[in-house]
């Protein structure tokens, strides 16, 4: 019943020209395929000063890709310089917004109780959440490779109403980027151990409606292996993002 979640982290990529063209090429490509965006899920993540080029096409064209940001503000507004509220990204239509990629909390000290602020936030202003979380190279070689983001998960559900609609993506830090994506039975053993997580912070119903993506050098090549996994549900796509018809062929991983 878990629909699954194919989702581009652009990351600090593609202008908003670069945008539009990516996008329409993206929509175009999947239409043309006939995806049925009903069953899979697509969603892309640019850059704050892309999203009002991105809402603006996916308005005119009545797109079914769906789009977020990468970060959101803890606050609602204020003496904030340089913060984008929740509040703002809700007016552009963005349905998601990712929270805690590991990139923000090492380059920018976001930790656990900042993560889970920004959680509450999102929901607040009715985005949903896309919460990341996963170990460094160091904490698996510590802690094998569960424990870390089973707390950083912890931390988030301890924070916010049970009944929230939020997805987590588990990113272990190690694959991100490097071209080492984690095996499928390496992502479905964390991946269950999440959803054992959200099970006992927030009860069974949560734990089978919530999704629960992957993310770490996936590619057309390894999409298949990871979704034919149980308890993965999805993914969370970078660099792999950025080309329209590679990522319309990872939303494709049926096919
Ligand atoms: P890559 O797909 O480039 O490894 O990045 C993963 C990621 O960090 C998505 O948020």
């Amino acid at each position: 019943t878990r629909i699954p979640l194919i989702a581009g982290n652009w990351k600090m990529n593609l202008d908003h020209l670069q945008a539009i063209a990516t996008v329409q090429k993206l929509a175009w490509t999947l239409r043309d395929k006939g995806h049925p965006f009903s069953e899979v899920e697509v969603a892309v993540f640019p850059p704050f000063t892309d999203l009002r080029s991105v809402q603006t096409l996916v308005g005119a064209d009545s797109l079914d890709v769906r789009y977020g940001g990468q970060d959101l503000s803890e606050h609602d507004g204020g003496a904030y310089t340089g913060e984008i509220s929740g509040q703002f990204l809700a007016k552009l239509d963005c349905h998601y917004v990712i929270v805690g990629h590991s990139e923000r909390r090492e380059y920018h000290h976001e930790d656990d109780g900042v993560v889970a602020r920004k959680t509450a936030a999102a929901l607040k202003h009715g985005v949903t959440p896309v919460v990341c979380v996963g170990e460094t190279a160091a904490d698996l070689e510590e802690h094998g490779a569960s424990a870390v983001p089973v707390g950083q998960l912890k931390a988030v559900l301890d924070a916010v109403d049970a009944a929230s609609d939020i997805v987590v993506a588990y990113e272990p830090v190690w694959a991100i980027g490097s071209g080492q994506a984690a095996t499928p039975e390496q992502a479905q053993q964390v991946c269950q151990a999440l959803r054992a997580t959200l099970a006992e912070a927030w009860g069974d119903e949560a734990a089978a409606r919530t999704r629960i993506l992957y993310g770490g050098s996936v590619k057309s090549s390894n999409i298949a292996g990871f979704m034919a996994q149980k308890d993965v549900d999805g993914a969370l796509v970078g660099g792999a993002s950025l080309d329209p018809e590679e990522f319309a062929a990872i939303a494709r991983f049926r096919n």
